[in-house]
């Protein structure tokens, strides 16, 4: 349906878009030259008519625009847009053929192209509000989880809201410990997005369960001494390992300094302790790197004991239930607005980007 148009507002136009999957290949169609997407890639799909089920109208378009027959399954993402004409809401949905081969009616070309490749494939242009969903569809394709420095997160773009950095310590309804980071005065200071977020995790905890915060905003130099130093200790181990392999290998442990979430207040590493304060087995301690816990560290990870699987599935059910995002190769890390946020959210964009130091 169309969104009333007041006071001069483009509306709002809903659309629908298909990821035709088979052997796990996606259909990705090029549109014809002309208009403000012409000769750009995209998947299938059309506007929601006044009225329509979207679903039945992805099916609707499908038949229309490629003369076959979809089945409709999971969606992937909605995302807003806004072009030239107006603003789209596009809602992208997982997809596969009942009854026919696609057929050209609209489109100039197609491709049947791996989900893992579909947003990097060098000859594929994507329309602009297609971009969450496809960056989305490939993460899922992938094998291996998403590393901070994969030029997928680069990709992505920050538009700054503004919004302050706050301290837990104030209202302390979030414990914090600075055990972890004697070096930062900072430690407890999160936007105040992620910050009320945590409050509202916290609640959906299981009676006598607390968060506890280990480290959340992180100064710049900071970060960069971080960083280089866990790269100088994997060149230690491995003196030939090139400089963009160590520079990805890192940032499987720590974020490079430009795009880390936790400079820009939007990410948290946290733990869970009981009613006395005492921590949680969560498998290992928080900063276990990769190499050191022999991966028990990610979040998955199935060498850990019984008791810690159940603790990281209590922590990782109330903050993906308060919208924040995990990090898979560290159980303890979570962000909300940062650019992993907008990668595994559909968001066209990160909310928050690297701030100076509070004010103390
Ligand atoms: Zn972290």
């Amino acid at each position: 349906m169309t969104a009333p148009d007041r006071r001069g507002d483009p509306p709002t136009i809903p659309v629908v878009a298909a990821a035709i999957e088979r052997d796990g290949r996606v259909l990705c169609v090029r549109r014809a030259p002309g208009g403000e997407t012409g000769g750009l890639w995209e998947l299938p799909g059309g506007k929601v008519e006044r009225g329509e089920d979207p679903r039945a109208a992805l099916q609707r378009e499908i038949a229309e625009e490629l003369g076959c027959r979809i089945a409709v399954h999971a969606e992937v993402a909605t995302t807003a847009h806004a072009y030239t004409f107006g603003t789209i809401e596009l809602t992208t949905y997982r997809c596969t053929l009942t009854e026919g081969e696609p057929r050209l009616r609209e489109h100039d070309d197609a491709r049947w192209v791996a989900s893992s490749e579909l947003l990097e494939h060098a000859d594929l242009t994507w329309a602009p509000a297609d971009v969450p969903a496809v960056r989305l569809l490939t993460v899922a394709g992938r094998a291996e989880p998403v590393l901070m420095a994969d030029p997928l997160i680069a990709s992505i773009g920050v538009q700054e809201c503004g919004e302050p950095l706050v301290d837990l310590r104030v209202d302390g309804a979030v414990a914090s410990t600075p055990e972890q980071n004697p070096g930062n005065p900072f430690y407890a200071w999160l936007r105040r997005g992620l910050a009320e977020r945590l409050v509202a995790a916290q609640s959906a905890l299981p009676d006598g369960l607390r968060l506890l915060v280990a480290e959340g905003y992180r100064p710049y130099d900071r970060q960069v001494a971080a960083f280089e130093g866990h790269r100088r200790r994997l060149l230690d181990d491995d003196p030939t390992l090139p400089h963009d392999e160590s520079h990805l290998r890192a940032s499987a442990f720590i974020s490079p300094p430009a795009i880390a979430p936790h400079v820009a207040g939007a990410a948290v590493d946290l733990t869970l302790v009981d009613a006395d304060g005492r921590q949680l087995d969560l498998g290992t301690v928080i900063d276990a790197s990769p190499e050191d816990s022999d991966r028990a560290c990610y979040t998955a990870a199935a060498n850990i004991s019984a008791e810690a699987r159940r603790n990281r599935a209590i922590l990782g059910a109330a903050l993906s239930g308060a919208g924040l995002v995990n990090y898979p190769t560290e159980w303890w890390h979570w962000s909300y607005g940062d650019r992993y946020w907008a990668l595994l959210t559909g968001a066209s964009h990160a909310l928050y980007g690297p701030v100076d130091e509070p004010l103390r």
